[in-house]
């Protein structure tokens, strides 16, 4: 069965088609700045082919026209007509209270995705526009919504209220929510195969663009770094994460901010690229290995809050057996695993120093053969868990 995934952002659609259940993948590629005169396209197939094209796209349902006039082309193409792709699986970054599994795409569905745009306004009205385009393009598929937010359905209410009068936890949803699940969700299992435990506590790193971190008890969340929105817990590219919110009160009342002003500072001027000036954390590594005392301490922040967030998650499982760094930094960056790594040893968390320097770009233990805790990097792929979600669904 040939499954179609698609992640609609802003202003770009990524998508993979994956044959399951093999997990094989067949093509993948990414249309960015759609809205512009320069949008590109970009495609890949098993097979060895590779395009490129650079034109103006002005929307996300003439994206994914164009993707799948690729598809079915008969010289760069991978099927020979749309009802070869038996499901489409859509990334939707909002099911609020309602959506704690996979589910097949309903009018009713898509009237709640619409309602929780407004916990996530940057992202469910892409999700939505993404799942009424596939709806037209593929009428004969089964149209899956795999949200970011499902896997932390099981967070603990003790975990997941913030500490404000009840009416905003029961009439307006004023909770922890959670993201990045799906990447979560994969490299736990991945982890807990990997151990081969019946019973397992398990800390996953998320460390990209965004950053976030999970507890996972015998697979299921039981508490996370991001919450209502997905600014809290851990620095990030340039979001603050954890802040007292007396700052956003001095911000307005103090310095005249208004609170689109405030917002703005804290989800996209802030984190590393306010603390160093950049936001990728080569450029940030290669200005510390200079001397930049800047980015030598955000670095140090970084790491720092991390291994804070790793204490209270043992605190909150009453144990360790694994911790797992994935995404961009998680698994390319060296010395940010090897920061949150150091001076760990009373919880067990011991690196080896030769594996830690590896390049290899799959699942690997890097830990020493004495520590307690298994370090592991797991190369995250949001994308085959929502075609494996969507296949146990529809099979
Ligand atoms: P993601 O959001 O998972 O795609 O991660 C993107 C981030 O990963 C980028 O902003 C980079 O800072 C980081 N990254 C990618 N490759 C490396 C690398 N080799 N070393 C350090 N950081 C990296």
């Amino acid at each position: 069965m040939n499954i179609l995934v698609i992640n609609s952002g802003s202003s770009s659609v990524k998508f993979q088609l994956i044959e399951m259940p093999s997990e094989v993948l067949i093509c993948s590629g990414l249309v960015e700045r759609i809205g512009h005169a320069d949008a590109i396209l970009n495609y890949k197939t098993r097979s060895g082919v590779a395009f490129r094209q650079i034109d103006h796209i002005e929307s996300h349902s003439e994206g994914l026209r164009k993707i799948v006039e690729l598809l079915l082309d008969p010289e760069k193409g991978v099927i020979a007509n749309k009802d070869e792709i038996a499901v489409v699986g859509h990334r939707v970054v909002h099911g609020g209270k309602l959506f704690s599994e996979t589910i097949l795409i309903t009018p009713e569905v898509k009237q709640n995705i619409a309602e929780y745009s407004a916990l996530a306004p940057l992202h469910n009205p892409h999700n939505l526009e993404g799942v009424l385009v596939a709806e037209k393009l593929f009428p004969n598929a089964k149209q899956v919504a795999v949200f970011d937010t499902a896997f932390h359905h099981t967070i603990p209410e003790k975990a997941k209220k913030y500490a404000i009068p009840n009416e905003f936890y029961e009439k307006h949803g004023v909770q922890v929510y959670g993201f990045h699940g799906t990447s979560h969700q994969y490299v736990s299992a991945k982890a807990i195969e990997y151990l081969g435990l019946k019973t397992s506590k398990i800390i996953s790193i998320h460390l990209g663009n965004g950053c976030s971190i999970t507890a996972v008890m015998d697979g299921k969340s039981v508490d996370h770094s991001m919450g209502f929105s997905p600014s809290p817990g851990l620095i990030m590219g340039t979001r603050a994460g954890d802040i007292d919110h007396g700052v956003i009160f001095f911000l307005i009342n103090n310095l005249g901010y208004s609170a689109d002003e405030v917002n703005n500072l804290l989800t996209r001027q802030s984190g590393m690229l306010g603390l160093t000036g950049h936001m990728d954390l080569r450029d940030i590594q290669a200005e510390a290995e200079k001397g930049n005392a800047h980015c030598q301490l955000a670095l140090a922040m970084n790491a720092y809050r991390i291994q804070k967030y790793i204490g209270s998650y043992v605190a909150a499982m009453n144990g360790l057996d694994a911790i797992v760094f994935t995404a961009g930094i998680g698994e390319n960056s060296k010395m940010m695993r090897r920061l949150v790594c150091a001076d760990m040893d009373f919880f067990g968390i011991d690196l080896d120093d030769d594996k830690n320097e590896s390049d290899s770009k799959v699942m690997r233990e890097i830990n020493a053969a004495a520590s307690k805790v298994k370090i592991l990097v797991i190369p995250t792929n949001e994308e085959l868990e929502i075609a494996k979600q969507a296949f146990e669904l529809v099979r």
